[in-house]
């Protein structure tokens, strides 16, 4: 079924975004995270939106869902500027969002409430929903006696259940396991392909090449800092695709390649971690094990990405965001798609236990303002302790509260590791007890 890609263009224009910014912050704090992105969605097309972690990806399908407003730029749906939620657009989350105290079919139905669907056609339509998503049977279920793919399915069927003219998802297999996550993806394509879903258009996000190469007619390859669309790859292969196709091997690679080359997927390259700066969750085992291996041979201090993630068996996503920390912390740099350690870098790789962690303190208290603050307001009170609230406050002026518990998140486990200071979970209070050296 190759139609798609062909009459794409052809066919009506469900969506189209012309220009689109968004920052959020304020002041210093100011991130922009999207800059300047031009896409357009037709009808019978799969679009695939493929980029890293934190690039944009989620705010841009809030702002198409008509969740958030974009700072500037047009979304016209329908050939008509959208304002508010937009009607005919549902969406799938990578997490199930299932209400646990309601069974299946009362979570299929709980997508229809908005609608105001008299109660026999609500049922109607979401018995029917629960039919063709493969959950037959298991209407009076309760979400904990079901496994992932089939929660995952319950949410497909809420989202399927509005008749919606787009389905946005938004990572959907992501959370499952692998052959769960094939699976639903087939059955997707199936549904799609025999054209038994009422859906006009679907957009899926994902960090996942193949996912996408797999799934989609067209893919736009996003960058991150800020997000802009760099590349516009159509997909000719007819379904059901051959992951093992050479074409389909030589499209995951190029892709690849595309992604991890920083000329031009980041414009400005890598900004300074501010106060307000959402800091990633990247363990320092992570860290010091991509150290390491840098240090190591073959490599000996500098190293392709692609390579690198290759031997690891790690994902784009899962090796940016710990090569960027490198960066931030004074550990490594990078350029196009090569990562070299610093001189700091290599003393680290030498270095024991004890010395690492000292070197680590330095590099974490010149890098990190947010470490740097706490370690600065533990020093000056009395008593060397501070509640974590004090922290929260100053953080909640800049970002929203899931981002600050994800940030102090790493932030303690670092400061935790560098010995710069202790956390207590119960009382929720960072301190210097048993900080050795630093009072
Ligand atoms: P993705 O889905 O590609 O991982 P997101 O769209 O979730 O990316 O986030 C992109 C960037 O925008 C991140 O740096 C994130 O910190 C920031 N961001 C997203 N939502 C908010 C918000 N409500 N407040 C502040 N920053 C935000
Ligand atoms: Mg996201």
């Amino acid at each position: 079924m190759n139609s798609a890609t062909e009459h794409a263009a052809d066919t009506p224009r469900i969506y189209s975004l012309k220009n689109v910014n968004r920052v959020f912050g304020k002041g210093k704090d100011e991130l922009q995270v999207l800059c300047g992105v031009d896409l357009s969605l037709h009808e019978g097309e799969i679009v695939g939106m493929l980029g890293r972690s934190g690039s944009g990806k989620s705010t841009l399908l809030r702002i198409i869902a008509g969740l958030i407003q974009p700072s500037s730029g047009d979304v016209l749906y329908n050939g008509a500027p959208l304002n508010g939620p937009a009607e005919g657009v549902a969406m799938v989350f990578q997490t199930f969002a299932l209400f646990p105290w309601l069974t299946v079919l009362e979570n299929v139905e709980a997508g229809l409430q908005a609608l105001q669907v008299e109660r026999k056609e609500s049922r109607r339509r979401a018995l029917a929903a629960i039919d063709l998503i493969g959950l037959d049977g298991f209407e009076n279920a309760y979400p904990r006696e079901l496994s992932g793919g089939m929660r995952q399915r319950v949410g497909f069927a809420r989202g399927l259940v509005v008749n919606p003219t787009l389905l946005l998802m938004d990572e959907p297999f992501s959370a499952l396991d692998v052959l769960t996550a094939e699976t639903l993806r087939t059955d997707l394509l199936d549904l799609w392909s025999g054209k038994q879903l009422p859906i006009k258009s679907i957009l899926i996000v994902t960090h996942n090449i193949e996912e996408a190469v797999l799934m989609c007619d067209r893919i736009l390859v996003l960058s991150s800092n800020p997000g802009r669309v760099v590349a516009e790859i159509k997909v000719p292969f007819a379904h059901p695709r051959n992951r093992l196709a050479p074409t389909f091997r030589q499209m995951v690679d190029d892709i690849y390649a595309l992604m991890t080359d920083r000329r031009s997927a980041d414009v400005k390259g890598i900004p300074e971690l501010k106060m307000g700066s959402l800091l990633p969750q990247v363990s320092t085992n992570l860290m010091a094990g991509l150290i390491e291996t840098l240090a190591a041979e073959p490599y000996n201090g500098h190293a392709g990405l692609p390579t690198v993630a290759e031997r690891r068996l790690l994902e784009v996503d899962d090796l940016f965001p710990v090569a960027e920390m490198l960066e931030h912390l004074g550990f490594a740099e990078l350029k196009g798609a090569d990562i070299t350690l610093t001189d700091a870098g290599k003393l680290f790789a030498d270095y024991g236990t004890q010395e690492r962690k000292t070197l680590f303190a330095e590099h974490l208290i010149r890098h990190v303002p947010l470490a740097a603050r706490i370690h600065q307001v533990l020093l000056e009170r009395s008593g060397h302790r501070a509640p974590r609230v004090r922290f929260e406050q100053e953080l909640e002026d800049s970002m929203t509260e899931a981002f600050v518990e994800k940030t102090l998140e790493s932030v303690v486990a670092w400061g935790r590791y560098a010995e710069i200071f202790s956390y207590d979970d119960h009382t929720e209070t960072f301190s210097l007890d048993d900080v050795e050296g630093s009072m």
